[in-house]
């Protein structure tokens, strides 16, 4: 079997690229305010690595940093300045960039190992397995009623 030593990701409108050596050091979902505010989400998804197996591909200069000051004091957020995608960022003690998940284009070959702030998490949030799946998107629900 082919093993992969990298994996690639990308912003929504392509602008900002990276890549960042297998495997992550952790990759977890985080339940917190902040996570779900930035997310817009149920929760975040990140992989952690050490800086020195992260490289920007492209777009380095497009991203645009907010500091949380308020409810969080010190919570980063890194955004794509063209699409708004979140994008990789160093983590608060500089020790890892934090890579959102759903930035990936590949298979990172790891799969999250744990759930933080689970006590902040959504009150709508349920095992995905609890509901229907579809392949496709709105035509299946048109199609079901
Ligand atoms: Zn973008
Ligand atoms: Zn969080």
């Amino acid at each position: 079997m082919k093993t992969k030593d990298t994996t690639k990701g990308s912003c929504l409108c392509g602008s900002v690229c990276f890549e960042a050596d297998l495997p992550p050091v952790r990759f977890q979902y985080c339940h917190c305010i902040s996570c779900r505010k930035t997310t817009s989400s149920a929760h975040g998804a990140f992989l952690f690595f050490l800086p020195e197996r992260f490289r920007w591909i492209a777009g380095e200069s497009m991203i645009e940093r907010f500091t949380d000051q308020q409810s969080n004091p010190g919570y980063m957020r890194w955004f794509c300045r063209r699409c708004g995608s979140a994008v990789p960022r160093l983590s608060r003690n500089k020790q890892y960039f934090v890579i959102p998940a759903g930035l990936l284009d590949d298979d990172p070959l790891a799969k999250p190992e744990r759930n933080i702030f689970w006590d902040e998490r959504a009150p709508w949030l349920l095992n995905i397995d609890m509901i229907p799946k579809f392949s496709e998107g709105i035509d299946s629900i048109i199609r079901e009623t």
